[in-house]
């Protein structure tokens, strides 16, 4: 039977993140640097190792099944592909800068303009939504020097600590999306492939779900285990044991990586010590 087809990137900033998930949903492979295609050795998928903007085109042309890019490639490369899943990583912003000389008041800034980016399809949206016309640079690296060499007023790209964007003496002032590696797929996959890929999804949701969230265990005098409990709401409900002292028990329960330091706080308000905090490797619901 054929195996689910899935591209990802070559080497970048997608490339580790990526093969680490599969990695942590038990597909075994081998990549070596040079090659351009590997199969999975217990599970049906066979990997094609590429550039990230031809990705969405080879899921188009159905050369690739699924593929793992970051959003903002999806959505500029304006292919009939979808978004089957936020992956988490490779979290990052589009956004305008402009000098960091500039006083800057808001997008009519850009009016009459220039601005540099290797994103002409997307910034030409957001401005087009704010009745604003500026002449589009396409570049297709290295934009934050534009400004700098005179070439634009500014320009449109990929932050994320923003630090490339200070040593450049810029200054971010419009965040125009938020991206994140996303799975893409297409959405005509036979009986077959779309199994397989509801079985990788699943595991890839595992592992996720796992990130996302803490087992936190905690001793508890029994008089405040009503409290607790309504602060640890658990997978269906935490389990309660009692301790070898008297009048003390144990809870156990699962907690939400972003509500976590909030929710610890009150729990130790709330009497408990002990406070253990373990990472999770796969969690199904
Ligand atoms: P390729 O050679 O495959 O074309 P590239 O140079 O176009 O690679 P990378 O710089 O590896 O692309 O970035 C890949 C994706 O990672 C970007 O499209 C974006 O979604 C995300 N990304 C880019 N920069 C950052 C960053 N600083 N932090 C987090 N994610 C980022
Ligand atoms: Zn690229």
């Amino acid at each position: 039977m054929d195996s689910l087809k899935i591209a990802i990137q070559k080497s970048g900033r997608l490339s580790e993140d990526s093969l680490k998930l599969f990695k942590e949903c038990g597909i075994k492979f081998s990549n070596g640097a040079k090659k351009l295609k590997t199969i999975a050795s217990n599970f049906p998928l066979e990997f094609l190792f590429l550039r990230d903007d031809d990705i969405p085109g080879y899921v188009e042309d159905r050369v690739a099944d699924v593929g793992i890019v970051g959003r903002n490639v999806l959505l500029e490369s304006q292919k009939p592909v979808i978004e089957i899943l936020k992956l988490g990583f490779s979290r990052c912003r589009l956004s305008l800068a402009v000098s960091r000389d500039v006083d800057y008041s808001g997008i009519e800034y850009f009016q009459n303009k220039s601005i540099a980016t290797s994103y002409p399809f997307i910034l030409k949206n957001h401005l087009d939504d704010h009745n604003i016309k500026a002449e589009i640079h396409k570049i297709s690296g290295s934009v934050e020097i534009a400004p700098g060499i005179g070439l634009t007023d500014g320009i449109c790209d990929i932050v994320s600590s923003g630090s490339t964007l200070i040593s450049n003496g810029l200054k971010e002032v419009e965040v125009i999306m938020k991206s994140e590696a996303v799975l893409v797929g297409h959405d005509d996959l036979n009986d077959h492939k779309m199994k397989l890929l509801d079985r990788l999804v699943f595991r890839i949701n595992a592992v996720l779900e796992g990130r996302n969230n803490k087992y936190v265990l905690l001793n508890a005098p029994n008089d405040q285990i009503d409290e607790i409990v309504k602060i640890l709401p658990g997978m269906r409900s935490p389990t309660v044991l009692p301790l070898a002292e008297k009048g003390w028990s144990s809870i156990h329960s699962v907690i939400n990586e972003d509500e976590f330091w909030e929710n610890i706080e009150r729990i130790r308000e709330a009497g408990a010590e002990g406070i253990l905090v373990v990472p999770i490797e796969k969690m199904i619901r």
